[in-house]
Order: structure tokens, then sequence, then C-alpha cells
């Protein structure tokens, strides 16, 4: 075990689950037919279902079970075909109908795991214990008015898939790793845009410590963190204010806890002691939801390829190292573009491209690989003036920073500044006659044994030709002249 905090009484291991909230990517809710456009005005996408008004009927939104099946699928979990809606009854001002929806002993996917790797390259399972669907609530709004505050229904009734980790995590780059790694699933099935800042996917953290070997001591959980690296801080404090608790004699209580960024620490929100005061009972107003096999065997045909797939496929089609396919894979857009390049070409040259090159200028000129000023079909065919000797790779970099600022093609940009690699044989010539007439000194000594003269003729030539000759060539003719 890598991650252990010393205390006095001996050496402690933090178990971590996660739970996260991923909203399901849909253009109505739930069980209703408002909109979910993120940012619109207060109260424009609220059905009088998700305001709870008497009478009415919630209507399960058939896409937003295939989104959950998708993504049960692909998390590799059992997808079960009898699953039942439940209340799970509360009061609060932003739940109008008092309960919310959502599925409790029966969810719609079981078992599943997700694989994670780590920054010494080690790769670990996480097990997955179950995913099922619910309501989202609403959102209260208190710095709007001195005096009251208001509700926006908008979020209320938007479909959520809450998707729970096995206490399998470690330490908190495990559960960094596991957040990022569900977030590119999740991006890759399309099912949840994994936008933390927005809110559509959101963690609560449940954190206990124990000695090595013991059974699992007292969680907490802290609720609704919302970016990784929060998860990882949060852990971190936690884990450290527990021990101080059991170190000092006393017992950690379970509670539900807060994570304050500023201040680095989770303070009580409230204690769990009333957790099962929820009066859980199947929602009388939905039938329990039965999948027909068919239909889940026709989404598993459809899903994408996904990213631990298309990362083996990568290594074995294009030759490239399991760490770089994992960074050309990371993006869904960045795997398609790296694919367009590196078809029927060098797919490690490609790689080395993309990853270099490409990359510092998306970087440098403030783009995405979406909004990127070179597409991949330019820089394919930029590729191949290399491969088939139109230019050589020193001179490929100053065609593809033009490239960058002008948006032009390679051929147009070689021709342009008459860049075309110098392949003529009597040119090449030339050039080292130049170079050997004006260092005479240079070329006794390497006449006389300094062998590693070599490398500054092969500069000189390059520099006489301005960076334009055929290295193979300029080294082949030069070896030649020398040694005459
Ligand atoms: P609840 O629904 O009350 O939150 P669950 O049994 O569903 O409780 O567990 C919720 C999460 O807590 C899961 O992610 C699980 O892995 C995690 N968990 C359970 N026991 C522990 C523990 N002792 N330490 C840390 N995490 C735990
Ligand atoms: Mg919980």
């Amino acid at each position: 075990m890598s991650y252990t905090i010393e205390g006095r009484t001996g050496t402690w291991e933090i178990v971590v689950g996660l739970e996260v909230h991923a909203q399901i990517i849909s253009h109505s809710k739930l069980f209703s037919g408002a909109a979910t456009t993120f940012g619109s005005d207060p109260n424009t996408q609220v059905s009088l279902v998700d305001a709870a008004f008497p009478g009415m009927l919630p209507v399960l939104n058939h896409e937003c079970v295939a989104q959950a099946i998708r993504t049960g699928l692909g998390l590799k979990a059992q997808i079960n075909l009898h699953s039942r809606f439940d209340r799970k009854n509360y009061f609060y001002a932003d739940l109008p109908q008092g309960y919310q929806i959502s599925q409790f002993e029966h969810p719609i996917v079981g078992k599943g795991a997700i694989s994670i790797e780590l920054q010494n390259g080690d790769v670990r399972e996480i097990g997955i214990t179950r995913l099922h669907i619910e309501q989202d609530a609403g959102k209260l709004l208190h710095d709007q008015d001195p005096t009251k505050s208001f509700v926006d229904l908008n979020r209320s009734g938007v479909a959520l898939m809450e998707i729970v980790s096995e206490p399998d995590i470690r330490e908190p780059e495990e559960a960094g790793a596991y957040l990022r790694k569900l977030r590119q699933i999740l991006r890759y099935l399309g099912t949840c845009d994994g936008n933390m800042e927005e809110g559509s996917m959101r963690a609560d953290v449940n954190v206990s410590v124990r000695k090595a070997g013991e059974d699992f001591r007292t969680r907490c959980e802290i609720k609704n963190v919302n970016s990784i690296r929060f998860v990882m801080q949060a852990i971190e404090v936690e884990a450290a204010r527990q021990v101080e608790i059991w170190e000092n004699g006393g017992e950690v209580d379970q509670e539900t806890r807060l994570f304050d960024p500023g201040r680095g620490e989770t303070r009580t929100m409230r204690s769990k002691e009333d957790a099962h005061d929820y009066r859980y009972f199947p929602d009388p107003d939905l039938l329990p939801l039965v999948l027909e096999q068919a239909w889940v065997d026709e989404l598993a045909a459809n899903l994408p390829e996904l990213p631990d797939d298309k990362r083996a496929r990568f290594q074995a089609e294009y030759g490239i190292a399991f760490y770089d396919a994992g960074v050309l894979v990371a993006e869904q857009a960045v795997a398609d573009y790296y694919e367009a390049v590196a078809r029927g070409r060098d797919g490690k040259l490609a790689a080395t491209w993309v990853m270099g090159e490409l990359f510092a200028a998306l970087n440098r000129t403030s783009n995405t690989i979406e909004t990127s000023p070179v597409s991949a079909a330019a820089l394919g065919k930029m590729l191949d003036l290399i491969a088939d000797k139109t230019i050589n790779g020193k001179i490929a970099k100053e065609v593809f920073e033009d490239m960058v600022e002008t948006g032009e093609s390679p051929e147009a940009i070689v021709e342009k500044k008459g860049l075309r690699q110098v392949t003529d044989t009597g040119a090449i010539d030339a050039a080292i006659a130049a170079v050997l007439a004006k260092h005479p000194d240079k070329l006794e000594e390497y006449r006389s044994g300094k062998d590693k003269l070599f490398g500054f003729f092969v500069g000189q030539v390059m520099k006489e030709t301005k960076g334009k000759a055929n290295p193979a060539m300029v080294n082949d003719a030069l070896k030649a002249q020398l040694d005459a």
C-alpha cells in the first residue's frame, strides 16, 4: 500500500467509496416533457409534473432509460431486466412533491467495474455496486433578496444516474483516477457531459480509516463535492481528522459532512441517525420497469468503442506505446483526430506530431482540438510530404508553424517558401565542397583522426542548404568525400 497515514498508534489506511450523481443527457426530464437546457431563466423549464401539481402523473422517458442501460453496459455491469421506482420521502423547499422518485431495492444496473491507471503505471479495478435512475431536485436561491429565498424548479425532475462504487478506493489519487475514468466513459457513451462546474456530475465521498487487516470502521459522507481536486483534498483532510479522533480515544460518528475548500476542512452538516427515515416504498404511480433482453442487446450492439478498447486497438494497429495511446484516447475528439492523421500512415510519427507540435500549438493559440487551426487532413498531408521526401523533418516544423498561422495547405507553404528538400546529388556535393573549402583546418583535424568532427560538417552542410538538404543523403555524400 503506497498511501498511508502514520499516526502515534500505528499506520492507518484510507477506505473510500464514491456515489456519483451524473445528469443524463436527454432533451426532456425523467417523468415530464419539460426541457433540460442548462442556464435557462429560472422556472422556464417546469411542467405541472415537475411542480407537483395535484393529480399530475409521471410518464417515464424512454430515452433516459436507454441512457442508463448504455451506461451500465459501458461499466461492464449487470443489467437488471426487472427494476422498480420507489419514493424517497423527505421535506425540503426545493422538492415540491415531498418525495424524490428513485430506485432503492431494485436498481436498473447491478455490479460492474472500472479499471483505473495510476501515475506509477499500476492498473486497478474499482468495483461498481450499482447504478440507479432518479429525479433531481430544484434549487434554492438565497442571494437574490435581503429577506426572501426563491426556488428555481428548472432542475426539478431532471434525470440523474447515481453510480455507487464499492469501498475499493484506498487513496486520493485513486479517487481522482476513478472520477476521471468514469467521466471519460460517460462522455464516450454520450450519456452525461461530465461537466462538474455546471453540476452535471457531482460526488458524495464516503471516507473511513482503519489499521491494516481490520474490518471497515465507521464512515462519514462528504456531500456534493464538485471538482476532482476537491474530492482528493476532502479525502485527505477527512482521513486525517478521523485518525486524530480514533487516536485520542474517541469514536467517529457516522454523519454527513461538507467540504469547505477555502478552509481546507470538512464540517458537520447533519448526523446520519435519521438515515433510514426516508420511508421508501414503491411508487404507486409507476409500473415496475421491465426491459426486453432484445432491446438491451440492440443497445449493446450500438455502443461506441470505449476508451480502454480504443487504447488497446491504437497500440496494436498503430504500434504506439501504452502511455501515448492513453493520452490520445483521453478525449474522443482527440482520438478521432489522431486516427484521421494516422490511418494509412506511420502511426508513431503521427502520434509524435499530434502530442508534440499540435498540442503545443493548440495550447499557445488557446484552441481545442475542435477549433484546431490545422485540420487532421492537413497534418496528414504534411506527413505525406515527409514520407515522400518533399521536405525533411526539420523543415516540417517550419511548415507546420506556418500552417498554424496562415491556415494554408502544406503544399502551398512549401512552394511559397521554396522549402522543397534538396535531393539533387550535384547540389549537395557543391554544398559539401563549399564547406570543406571554408574549413581547411577542420578538414585537416578530421583526417588526422578526429572523427567527432563529422557532426560539425553535417551541420555546416545543412546550414549551407538552408536546412533543406536530405539529411541521409548529406551523410552519405559527406562520408564519401571526407574519406576519399
Ligand atoms: P448509503 O446509501 O446510506 O449512503 P451505502 O451502503 O449505499 O450507504 O454506501 C454508500 C457508499 O459508501 C458506497 O460508495 C460504499 O462503497 C461506501 N462505503 C460503505 N462503507 C464504507 C466504509 N466503511 N468506508 C468508506 N466507504 C464506505
Ligand atoms: Mg449515500
